[in-house]
């Protein structure tokens, strides 16, 4: 029985390589196309059962090849999928991505499936047995909050990644157990600049008082900094040399999770999570960066 619960989306990456990036009404010739696949709930399943974890996800594909590739793919991963949809009336969420010459990206997003999750699709028996429940945004807010709902009624532990950054009803901060932002959402939902320590430590605290219990903003190479309502603590990372941070996010909550039904202590697994975090950010790409707990251990043995 999964003891980890991911609901949210799936999507594939289809990533070109070009020298530049077309202008309007231009053709021009890039790379073969690599073809991956991605969504935050995905990399984030994938996270935390390439360390060991019992995880199971919940989220909707398309009846197309695409959806079928990305079913199997989570199978692959030990991921139990026997809850992923399928909707006939829906293309599979979609990313198509050009990278530049300068590693610059632009990206479009279909959402396709995932925008078809419906509060009905999410039975409270996908919870059964776990002790901890992962969201993010890239499926309908009726859908998160009401998950969240659930996992509260039942003393699941709810951890919010609020990416991409969208308000977020205060109902669904005050489920939050850990919430979890980057700097850049961490200002989005906030409104508020986060540039200096004072400013971010502030922001972070707003989110507090709103509702959230834990706020946990990742920093990318300054690691992570720990809010609630009556402390505040850094941790930091692990030096690496980073090839490529795609999926460093996601690493680091699959972590996060992963220690935390293991009953390490919050600081503890967020050391953790930094370590996976720092990891992902050796290697290309977002789920083939993601660290095995031989990796993790090794690293954090080496520090
Ligand atoms: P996101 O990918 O969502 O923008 P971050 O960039 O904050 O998130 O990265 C998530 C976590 O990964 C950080 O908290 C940190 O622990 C780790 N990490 C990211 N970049 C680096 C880096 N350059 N060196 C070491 N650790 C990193």
């Amino acid at each position: 029985m999964a003891d980890i619960v991911v609901v949210g989306s799936l999507n594939v990456d289809l990533v070109v390589r070009s020298p530049r990036f077309p202008k309007p009404g231009e053709t021009i010739r890039g790379d073969d196309l690599a073809t991956i696949p991605g969504g935050k709930g995905a990399n984030q399943a994938v996270a935390a059962a390439r360390l060991g974890g019992q995880v199971a996800m919940l989220g909707c594909v398309g009846a197309d090849a695409f959806g079928s590739m990305l079913i199997e793919n989570l199978k692959q991963n030990h991921v139990d999928t026997r809850r992923v949809l399928r909707d006939g009336s829906a293309a599979t969420g979609t990313a198509i991505i050009v990278v530049d010459a300068n590693g610059e990206n632009s990206i479009i997003l279909s959402p396709g499936a995932n925008g078809k999750i419906k509060k009905g699709d999410i039975e409270p028996a996908v919870l059964q047995g776990a002790r901890v429940l992962l969201l993010q945004f890239e499926i309908p807010m009726e859908a998160v909050v009401h998950a969240a709902r659930l996992a509260k009624e039942r003393r699941v532990k709810v951890i919010v990644n609020p990416a991409p950054a969208h308000d977020m009803p205060d109902e669904l901060l005050k489920c939050a157990d850990y919430l979890l932002p980057n700097e850049t959402e961490l200002a989005l939902l906030t409104g508020k600049d986060t540039k200096d320590k004072a400013s971010l430590e502030a922001a972070a605290q707003l989110l507090v008082k709103r509702g959230a219990k834990n706020v946990i903003v990742t920093l990318g190479a300054r690691g992570a900094l720990i809010t609630t309502r009556l402390s505040k603590k850094y941790v930091p990372t692990y030096k690496v040399k980073p090839v490529d941070t795609t999926g460093a996010g996601d690493a680091f909550i699959g972590g996060l999770a992963f220690a935390l039904v293991r009953r390490q202590s919050l600081q503890d697994a967020v050391q953790y999570g930094c370590a996976c975090g720092a990891l992902a950010t050796t290697k290309f790409g977002a789920q083939p960066s993601l660290p095995t707990a031989d990796e993790v251990r090794k690293l954090m043995r080496s520090a």
